[in-house]
């Protein structure tokens, strides 16, 4: 049996955290078993579904490189074959119209509750189909067993058992003719060949349902696999209190996606001790057997040692990559009249904790910086700093090659011919050429800069500081 698992999110909003350690959880299974992965949008809630939460969705599944073999499927493009489907069950006498009103189900709701009963439908309908006019709008119910029980062995929460009795007739085409989510999902899944239902624990009380119907189909019951929730650092569930909860919304703060990927399988799985993965790692060693049946917490601390980690240790011109993406939103136009992303990668991976961060201490690279930091020129600009800047001009307008070491070992000598220290030569330069006293080893700021941008910066400073 080829292992089948999908990804179904309903897209009513941008993909979260939990959402994506469901797909995570999806794909990882699908690569372990050499299977493969479907994504579908179950878009039958037309009023509640928007077009920008399937590209966020879309966008998101890419950054995080979680890649379907099949799909993106579309429900509202599979509206004919549910209607084929709910004929059927109609012909096969497994699915009745129901006619009754708001106002009727109201009352009987009413009344249950008084009784200290759960609502559910009566069953009205379900033997009376006469006496109805053809306008007259109406639903259509699933006939669910009315006795017995439907269980399934969860690979999560083990054996899971409903009693039939405690299920109702659930509606399967709403007055409208659209098709409802449990009957939709179990078309798709037995359509599209699932062997494996990995989803959120939220979806618990669906799944009886669902298997009634995948009976009443005749099809063969997947396995299923329900993931509890993920819970914000103080316990209660994870929300948009807690931060940031959507993944782009990482993805701006200045994340690596291997960093989220990496913190979301630990929500929820282990192995051993293990807490660093590379995604083939991930994919040799994921077993839903090792999912754990309990919450898992929210740890933005783990999470940006991961970050911090996957910086510094990712092939630079990976990280780089992102940093672009970066750049580009913090307004550089055009990268390439800058140094090579991964130079700063190798210069800054250890100085920042985020892609976005390190965007920002790089964008002198990149394009003019506004003033210079007035607290660096009070400190550093002294009587002599202009004199030194200028000997330091000379020396590298005609340095032979613009290369970091070389560069520092020439200041060096410049710093003991002048009799001052390291300090009194690399700070102004530093300023001259980014506007703050911080910065990398100032050979690698050079070439950072540029040779031609260099020199120009330290020619302004000399201008500048001359006036003071
Ligand atoms: N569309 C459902 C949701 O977003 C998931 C359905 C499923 O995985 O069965 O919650």
């Amino acid at each position: 049996m080829q292992v089948k698992t999908r990804f179904a999110p309903s897209p009513t909003g941008y993909l979260h955290v939990g959402g994506a350690r469901t797909a995570l959880f999806s794909w990882l299974y699908a690569r372990h078993c050499g299977g493969r992965f479907v994504l579908r949008i179950e878009d039958t809630d037309r009023e509640r579904s928007t077009q920008s939460a399937i590209d966020a969705i879309i966008e998101s599944m890419k950054w995080l490189k979680l890649n379907w073999d099949e799909g993106p499927f579309y429900q509202t493009k599979r509206f004919d074959r549910y209607r084929e489907v709910i004929q059927k069950l109609l012909d096969e006498g497994k699915a009745y119209k129901c006619w009754c009103t708001k106002e009727r189900l109201e009352k009987l709701r009413e009344e249950q509750m008084k009784q200290g009963l759960k609502p559910r439908y009566d069953g009205h309908c379900r033997d009376c189909q006469t006496g109805h006019s053809p306008d007259e709008p109406y639903v259509i119910r699933f006939k669910n067993p009315t006795e017995g029980t439907v269980s399934f062995n969860d690979a999560v929460k083990g054996k899971v058992e409903f009693k039939n009795s405690e299920l109702d007739d659930f509606i399967i085409q709403r007055t409208d003719g659209t098709p409802t989510y449990n009957f939709c999902v179990v078309v798709d899944d037995i359509d599209m060949g699932i062997t494996h239902v990995i989803r959120g624990d939220d979806h618990v009380n669906n799944t009886p349902r669902q298997i009634n119907l995948y009976h009443a189909l005749g099809a063969k019951v997947p396995e299923f696999c329900h993931l509890a929730m993920i819970l914000g650092d103080d316990g209660t569930k994870l929300s948009k209190r807690h931060g940031a909860v959507s993944v782009m919304q990482y993805r701006e703060d200045g994340y690596l996606p291997d960093a989220l990927v990496n913190y979301l399988v630990r929500l929820g799985w282990s192995h051993g001790d293990q807490e660093i993965f590379s995604r083939d790692e991930m994919i040799r060693d994921f077993t839903l057997e090792a999912i754990t049946k309990s919450a898992s917490g929210f740890n933005t601390k783990k999470l940006d040692w991961l970050n911090a980690h996957y910086m510094k240790t990712l092939p630079a011109d990976e990280v780089g990559e992102e940093l672009l993406w970066h750049l580009k939103r913090q307004g550089v136009e055009d990268p390439s009249k800058g140094p090579a992303a991964a130079l700063v990668v190798k210069a800054y991976a250890e100085r920042t904790h985020t892609l976005k961060e390190m965007a920002q201490k790089a964008l002198c690279y990149y394009k003019d910086f506004e003033g210079y930091d007035p607290k660096a020129v009070k400190k550093w600009i002294k009587d002599g700093s202009v004199e030194i800047l200028q000997s330091a001009y000379d020396l590298l307008s005609s340095a032979k090659n613009w290369e970091s070491a070389e560069l520092d070992k020439a200041l060096e000598a410049l710093a003991s011919e002048k009799g001052v220290g390291m300090g009194a030569v690399g700070q102004p330069l530093r300023i001259a050429l980014t506007g703050s006293s911080v910065s990398p080893g100032i050979g690698d700021t050079l070439v950072l800069c540029g040779r031609d941008r260099a020199l120009l910066r330290i020619q302004k400073a000399i201008t500048e500081f001359s006036r003071k």
